[in-house]
């Protein structure tokens, strides 16, 4: 099957009943596991992705540790039952690449000259797959980042824009990803500072801009439900005793 094969347009909508601008259906649980520092659970649309933080702890082994500031590991693993076809269990080269992009997408933002000699560790586990799980991946940790109380400069929101039917569209469901023209996911700062973009198939010139604009814009959505997450579990805590007795 190829793209001609398929018609990703009715009525002006797309297969899942999207306008072209739309992101998937978005949720986020913040602090989902009891022996991670920090965790979160997001779905994006069919996407359902863990992730858990530990650290700033000592790094092993040794050898790796750096003198003026923390190291970040990030490893992106896709469960064998996440996709139609099983996934043959471990890592491979795509599993690699994700990792390393993702790391790059959050380092930038991590304060990580407060811990010299350290490690954050960032694991992602993909539970369900449907297209966009390196973004649903950035979004989750960079939640579960601020969840274990990591030092960061801001916020990091990911986001792809697809091509289909020579239209551009936000979020790419998995079958626009594997059949459209292109994919182009991103991440970035609420103040608009990318920090991974990549692409797979081809834009024109002016194509290229209309997809980045649009995978920002949903960026910023996403970063509203992040921060609304965070906000409605932190909101929730009870101030510690001598704080209330201090405010009496
Ligand atoms: N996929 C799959 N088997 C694999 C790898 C990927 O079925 O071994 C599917 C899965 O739904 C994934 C999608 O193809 O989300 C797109 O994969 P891609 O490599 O573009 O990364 P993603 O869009 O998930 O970040």
């Amino acid at each position: 099957m190829d793209e001609t094969d398929i018609s990703f347009f009715k009525d002006g909508f797309r297969l899942d009943g999207r306008r072209a601008d739309q992101l998937r259906p978005v949720k986020i649980e913040v602090g989902v596991l009891a022996r991670a520092d920090g965790s979160c659970y997001i779905e994006m649309g069919g996407n359902k992705v863990i992730a858990a933080v530990y650290g700033p702890r000592e790094v092993h082994p040794r050898h790796l540790q750096e003198v003026t500031r923390a190291i970040v590991r990030y490893r992106y693993n896709m469960a064998s039952f996440s996709v139609e076809e099983r996934k043959r269990p471990g890592p491979d080269r795509r599993s690699y690449e994700l990792s390393k992009v993702s790391r790059e997408a959050l380092e930038p933002v991590i304060l990580t000259t407060y811990f010299p000699r350290s490690v954050i560790d960032v694991f992602v586990e993909v539970l369900q797959a449907d297209a966009g799980t390196r973004t649903a991946g950035i979004n989750a940790a960079a939640v579960a980042l601020a969840d274990a109380g990591i030092p960061m400069k801001s916020m990091i929101s990911s986001c792809a824009a697809g091509k289909v039917a020579d239209t551009i569209v936000l979020d790419p469901m998995k079958e626009e990803d594997n059949f459209g023209q292109a994919d182009l996911p991103i991440a970035m700062t609420p103040g608009g500072e990318i920090t991974l973009m990549q692409m797979d198939g081809g834009l024109t010139r002016e194509e290229f801009h209309q997809a980045v604009e649009m995978a920002m814009k949903g960026a910023r959505d996403i970063y509203e439900i992040q921060r609304n997450a965070l906000v409605d579990k932190y909101s929730q805590l009870e101030a510690p005793a001598e704080e209330v007795k201090a405010c009496e």
